[in-house]
């Protein structure tokens, strides 16, 4: 009997989802299902169940899944990059746990209260009961992790649809999260996924009565979807983040910082440094500083071409050239982008940086590699008018390094990003060595911005009309 690749690829996936759930000792059945109707059905149960539960009962179960987060963190780091092929285990690692340490609880949801003469108002905020989340392949454990306690603890339940190239991390993430919520006393099932996604498995879960509102993370199209569904939907979309560096930065420190979050997880965060626009007076140096980091690698102008013909597509149409990002490379170490493009890797390299014109594609498009193009630029007005460009109009990440006030006033005013990180690199935005809290799910495009629990509620209001005023 002949067994197809296919079939030995299905039992080969099989037995080492088995393994891992083994490992951390999760059952099959922790929230997962065939049918995206029942995975929906099953949250709507948990969350009724949920909702009958106190405020501190549902934070003991946001404790429990924090420390399962902790707990299972390397493993779960792991399975993400081996499940997707891209990022890096050890930037995964810290990024969960990120998620476990800094992302809000329950502590977030205000309560507001109107008296006068005609009694008391009291407005809180509400659950809206089942939320549909989608999910991105660059991020999967972290996303669907952070989701969940911002979910949760506004006292949601969330039925997850993850990237059909991010299968495993989502399922056992979703296990060993509802494990640490059953095991703490909570409801089975708040928290579901289905063990095929598929595109339109993300649409039945969109069309579903019961779900009432949905979260997109992830590339144009799916927030473009979400946004037309007619449901209240928030939307996290794509970044081409661009870093400026003026003549009164720190450039040693410029050149670190750049480099550090620009090889965060292969670049894979939509908030990482995809392109520097520096001013002429400090480029030279600031490259210097930057191959001074010993994991820097600079391409020469044939070299970039080589790069370049591997790591994106060319298309032609009416005489106009237009690349496109190939997804094979997305996400991978740089020592593979130089083999595959047959340059020998120098030992150690994380990061690839080159000198670019700015229309160039490692500019214009996010490539979500450990690739830096840098852009020469006359000084700091046309370097912040560079950036608003290159951004896009996504209104998601910038970043600069300047010791002046009002050019980084200026920057700010001017690129309108939901997150902007002066002197420091792009994951202090996220709260990874800056303040504020966590979230891997930054709608620009919907306004709520670094979301947290309160993102996922809808104001209430209740009114004691005569009664109850203290004075
Ligand atoms: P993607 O857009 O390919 O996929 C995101 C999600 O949308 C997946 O769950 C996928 O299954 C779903 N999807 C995509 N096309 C669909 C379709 N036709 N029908 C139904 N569902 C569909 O994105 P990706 O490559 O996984 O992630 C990278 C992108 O996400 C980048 O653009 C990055 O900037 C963005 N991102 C944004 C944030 C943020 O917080 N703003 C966070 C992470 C990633």
């Amino acid at each position: 009997m002949e067994i197809k690749n296919d079939e030995i690829s299905a039992m080969v996936e099989k037995v080492l989802q088995e393994m891992n759930r083994r490992d951390l000792n999760v059952s099959e059945s922790d929230g997962v299902f065939d049918d995206m109707d029942e995975a929906i059905e099953a949250a709507s149960i948990a969350q009724k169940e949920l909702i009958c539960m106190s405020i501190s009962q549902r934070e003991e179960l946001i404790s429990a899944m924090r420390k399962a987060i902790l707990d299972n963190a390397t493993k779960i780091a792991d399975i993400c990059v081996e499940d997707t092929g891209m990022g890096r285990k050890d930037h995964k690692y810290l990024k969960l746990k990120l998620v476990a340490n800094k992302t809000p609880g329950t502590e977030v949801l205000k309560t507001m209260a109107i008296s006068g003469d005609k009694g008391l108002t009291l407005i809180e905020m509400g659950p809206f009961g089942v939320i549909g989340g989608i999910t991105p392949s660059t991020n999967p454990s972290a996303t669907v992790m952070c989701n969940s306690i911002g979910m949760i603890a506004s006292g949601n339940a969330a039925v997850f649809s993850p990237h059909p190239g991010a299968i495993e991390s989502c399922l056992i993430s979703v296990r060993v999260l509802n494990k640490a919520i059953t095991d703490a006393g909570g409801p089975r099932n708040l928290i579901t996924t289905l063990r095929k996604p598929s595109l339109e498995s993300t649409d039945t879960m969109i069309n579903n009565p019961k779900i009432r509102l949905v979260v997109a993370t992830g590339g144009p199209f799916i927030v473009k979807k979400v946004l037309s569904s007619g449901k209240k939907a928030i939307g996290a979309g794509a970044g081409n983040p661009p870093v400026v560096v003026d003549e009164t930065a720190d450039i040693v420190k410029a050149a670190r910082d750049i480099i550090a979050g620009c090889c965060f997880d292969n670049n894979l965060p939509c908030i990482a440094e995809k392109e520097a626009i520096v001013v002429e007076s400090v480029y030279e140096k600031l490259i210097a500083e930057m191959l001074k980091n010993g994991n820097v690698y600079e391409l020469d102008e044939q070299q970039k071409q080589k790069v370049l013909d591997v790591v994106m597509n060319k298309t032609e149409k009416g005489g106009k050239i237009k690349y496109g990002v190939n997804k094979n490379f997305v996400g991978k170490d740089a020592s593979v982008i130089l083999a595959a493009a047959g340059i020998e890797a120098p030992k150690g390299v994380e990061c690839l940086i080159c000198r670019a014109e700015n229309l160039h594609p490692f500019v214009q498009e996010e490539l979500m590699m450990p690739i830096l193009a840098i852009v020469k630029v006359k000084d700091v007005d046309e370097a912040i008018n560079t950036a608003v460009l290159d951004e896009h109009g996504n209104r998601h990440t910038a970043m600069m390094h300047s010791k002046n006030i009002d050019n980084l006033t200026k920057m700010s005013r001017l690129i309108d990003t939901t997150i902007f990180v002066k002197n420091a690199p792009s994951y202090a935005g996220i709260g990874f060595g800056g303040e504020g809290w966590t979230t891997f799910t930054i709608a620009g495009p919907t306004g709520e911005g670094i979301t947290n629990a309160t993102s996922f509620t809808r104001q209430r209001r209740c009114t004691m009309v005569d009664s109850f005023r203290i004075i």
